[in-house]
């Protein structure tokens, strides 16, 4: 047999037939959000039943509120959000699949609480009604995002068309340099290829920087995938990913974790597997960085300053440069580090693990925030974990607020939002207009980053606080 790619062994062990182009996947499990609500009234719409339910796991994630939970979802004042939040539940129940609710004691975000739990594992075809799905590539996994339609498809079936993604593969080789993180990596990556440089692939993260990644780290890569374009992010699993999962409640045991090892030790890209794009980077050439525009790909190291879109000559281009630094009122030339904030933004699927926390109290340490402040656990675990260092205690002490665990000012559906011409230093993965909130100007950044902008009032770069 040709040398295959850990995407092509993945695609094929869940391959089922193709049809007109399109190739008909089972899938292993699926990942709920209170928006997925959409799919489970089209079931029910069309009297169709949950054909596995014990493959179909529920969050409620977006929609909770990050502060004042004692009453749970009936105490949610606004009654759009508390309905999303009961409605989902009571669907969730009605169907019998797992549920991390507002009360669970495991509760938190629907790409964080997963891997933790050890649902996620080497091999799998997982989907989510969230685009960010793609952080479970971080194991191994094929992992895609779908819209709701999509997903009531996999409730009812078990199984989902897709056309077949082209193989990308990203090399990233050499050691980070002080104060870079994943976040840097990927926001230095899709500033290289743009935010369509992996449309239409799924996207294969290999090195030697990769490979000493943690799994936060390898998470917070695969998870922004999705703002390249690509389809999937992915990568190989190894020792690390094997010990992360083991002993975790869903994780196999005894005989089964021996077969299982057996299995994912096969995923791995084969020596001399081709790709349809190969893509290199290296290492020594990422600094901390920070976003100046609208999208992602618009970042630049903290240390530059923002561009000139006089001095571009695509005319494209030129036009997107200049509506984005008029939504972000920002003058071409300006250093990066005189941007002042408003607000600073710790949290969300991208930054919002243990390893991100302990990364922002340790610049937090270094002084008190000048600007509001919020630092969200990405799950009750995160949360007991960093209380159980102390993190908590280290935040508060720097001026920075605890709160409860969701999605909160990543999306700004929940009751957690910017004003309007605010602006925030943020963890999260999307600068888009309105994302944190209508007319709300986002810079992200890794969480280091962030906590170096708290307690200075500007962008920051975090080399000259730790240093
Ligand atoms: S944190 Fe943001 S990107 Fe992640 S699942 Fe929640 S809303 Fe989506």
């Amino acid at each position: 047999m040709s040398p295959q790619s850990i995407f092509e062994k993945l695609w094929n062990s869940h391959h089922i037939l193709t049809d007109e182009g399109e190739s008909l996947m089972y899938v292993d499990v699926a990942l709920a959000q209170e928006n997925t609500l959409h799919a489970f009234t089209a079931l029910e719409k069309a009297k169709r039943k949950v054909l596995h339910p014990q493959q179909i796991y529920a969050f409620t994630d977006h929609y909770v509120p990050t502060t004042g939970r004692a009453k749970g979802p009936a105490g949610i004042p606004d009654a759009g959000i508390r309905n999303m939040v009961i409605d989902m539940q009571d669907m969730a129940k009605k169907y019998g699949v797992t549920l991390f609710g507002m009360a669970h004691r495991d509760q938190g975000i629907m790409h964080i609480v997963p891997p933790e739990q050890g649902i996620i594992q080497p091999g799998l075809f997982v989907i989510g009604n969230d685009s960010h799905t793609s952080t479970h590539g971080a194991f191994g996994c094929l992992a895609y995002g779908v819209g709701a339609s999509e997903f009531a498809h996999v409730m009812a079936t078990q199984a989902l068309w897709q056309r077949k993604p082209k193989a990308m593969r990203i090399t990233i080789d050499g050691k980070l340099g002080f104060g870079v993180s994943a976040k840097d990596v990927i926001l230095a990556l899709i500033a290289k290829i743009g935010v369509d440089g992996a449309t239409g692939y799924a996207m294969e993260y290999a090195g030697s920087t990769i490979a000493a990644l943690s799994m936060e780290g390898r998470m917070t890569i695969c998870n922004m995938s999705i703002e390249a374009g690509g389809r999937v992010g992915l990568i190989a699993p190894d020792d690390k990913t094997y010990a992360y999962v083991e002993g975790r409640q869903y994780a196999p045991k005894g005989k089964a974790w021996q077969q299982a090892l057996d299995g994912w030790r096969a995923l791995a890209t084969d020596a001399g597997a081709t790709f349809d794009k190969e893509v290199t980077l290296d290492a020594a050439s990422i600094a901390p960085t920070a976003t100046w525009g609208v999208n992602p790909s618009q970042a630049l190291p903290v240390t530059g300053v923002v561009p000139d879109p006089a001095g571009i000559k695509d005319p494209q281009q030129r036009s997107e440069y200049e509506t984005a630094l008029e939504y972000m009122a920002l003058r071409p030339g300006m250093g990066l580090q005189d941007i002042k904030l408003d607000r600073v933004f710790i949290g969300s699927c991208t930054n919002g693990r243990i390893e991100d926390l302990r990364a922002a109290a340790e610049v937090a340490k270094h002084g008190r925030a000048v600007v509001p402040t919020w630092v969200v656990p990405g799950s009750m675990s995160v949360m007991r974990q960093a209380e159980a260092e102390g993190l908590d205690k280290i935040f508060i002490k720097a001026g920075f607020e605890w709160r409860d665990p969701g999605c909160s000012m990543c999306t700004a559906i929940n009751g957690d939002y910017l004003q309007p011409g605010e602006r925030c230093a943020s963890t999260s993965n999307r600068n888009f207009r309105n994302r944190q909130g209508p007319g709300g100007r986002t810079h992200l950044v890794s969480p280091a980053m962030a906590a170096a902008a708290a307690i200075k009032g500007h962008l920051t770069d975090v080399r000259e606080i730790l240093k």
